[in-house]
């Protein structure tokens, strides 16, 4: 194949009209308020609660420290029950607040935590579990929650492949203490940098904005030992414009994994997940498993295959975390301990998808599957 052909990257970021991005701007050069709940911050926060059909929302300036701000809310402190099978930034919030993980395997079915695992990882010290809804997958949150309250653990969900999705009508982030979402570059709604932090209710919200602006309860007040995580206003203004085409952006990625779905459905030794009944899902991700007695090539020699042919696949979730140097060592990230994550991490590659794939692009991925 010619490598001069278009290189397809496995994402692409969904941009607001720079006409329309640039008339907000001027509003806020107006303004000259730039950030510190500015306008169009409060204004995101109430379109996003809305479209997410969520009760509050804080916005933040990225996806990991929402994260690592929950666990402050909460006062979670020992051991937390996690999945090893997820970015970095899950457990990473985790050490940054000086809380052991415990690594539980995954259910292959939707490679979020198995619930059925979590009950023997629980000791004395345990005081949350936090699981991730693995390609925007809904976890088992019924089971999940059962075990949360037989134990009294919070619950704090990593939220960020779930923008928009929705199970028999209510967002799965809804879901245990509090939800947390990535509006990064790379995910199906970004704000370039950018997340959120859902919450359940009026105080808790209050407390949230404290905690992201130093712990801050008014001018000369500070309550808490808080952080800076707050979204400033151009952020803010391109993340009102990009809701507005978030749902045909999701539209676009349908079809691309209806497409893929048809033609790789009858492909030896290749499988993926189908669309779950009842759940409005945001298709964030394409993540194929390969078996590579069957397919006669390894996941390896496809991704680099695609590759040299200027086709960038992704092995997310390879290495897991529990491999990293940081955690290698905790007694709970043996390939024993794991076997179902490490199998799913080995065979993983995530094709190509986006709001901008082209048929012929389309094509391009799965010509390497037709040979
Ligand atoms: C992207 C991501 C994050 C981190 O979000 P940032 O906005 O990049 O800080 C956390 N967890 C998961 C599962 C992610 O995919």
């Amino acid at each position: 194949m010619e490598i001069n052909e278009k290189q397809i990257t496995v994402t692409s970021p969904l941009l607001p009209d720079l006409g329309e991005l640039n008339n907000l701007l001027k509003e806020i050069w107006t303004a000259k308020w730039i950030t510190n709940n500015g306008s169009f911050h409060r204004r995101l926060e109430k379109e996003l609660a809305s479209y997410l059909k969520v009760p509050y929302l804080s916005l933040f300036t990225n996806g990991t420290l929402p994260l690592i701000t929950a666990l402050q809310a909460l006062r979670i402190t020992g051991e937390v029950i996690t999945t090893p099978y997820s970015f970095v930034a899950t457990t990473h919030s985790l050490w940054w607040n000086g809380i052991k993980p415990v690594f539980v395997d995954i259910d292959p079915s939707n490679c979020g935590i198995d619930p059925n695992k979590i009950e023997a990882a629980i000791t004395p010290k345990t005081t949350a579990i936090m699981p991730v809804h693995c390609y925007g997958k809904p976890c088992d949150t019924k089971a999940i929650q059962e075990i949360a309250d037989k134990y009294g653990l919070k619950v704090i969900y990593d939220a960020a492949h779930a923008f928009g999705v929705e199970v028999d009508g209510e967002s799965i982030l809804n879901a245990g203490d509090i939800s947390t979402l990535s509006f990064h570059a790379t995910k199906v709604y970004n704000t370039i940098e950018g997340g959120a932090m859902v919450i359940r209710d009026e105080q808790t919200k209050k407390r949230i904005d404290y905690l992201k602006n130093f712990g801050f309860a008014g001018e000369t007040t500070v309550v808490a030992p808080g952080i800076n995580s707050k979204m400033d206003e151009v952020r803010a203004a391109y993340g009102i414009l990009n809701l507005k085409q978030v749902d045909a952006a999701i539209s676009a990625r349908r079809k691309v994994a209806n497409r893929y779905r048809e033609s790789l459905r009858d492909v030896v030794g290749i499988t993926f997940f189908d669309d779950m009944p009842g759940v409005r899902h945001n298709y964030s991700y394409f993540p194929i498993f390969i078996d590579a007695e069957k397919f006669g090539r390894t996941r390896d020699q496809l991704y680099q295959e695609m590759k040299d042919a200027n086709v960038l696949g992704r092995r997310y979730f390879y290495p897991l975390i529990s491999e990293f140097s940081t955690y290698r060592g905790l007694p709970s990230a043996t390939r024993e301990n794991l076997p179902e994550a490490y199998k799913i991490a080995d065979s993983v590659l995530c094709l190509p998808m986006h709001h901008d794939l082209s048929e012929g692009d389309v094509d391009r991925v799965l010509n390497f599957f037709h040979k």
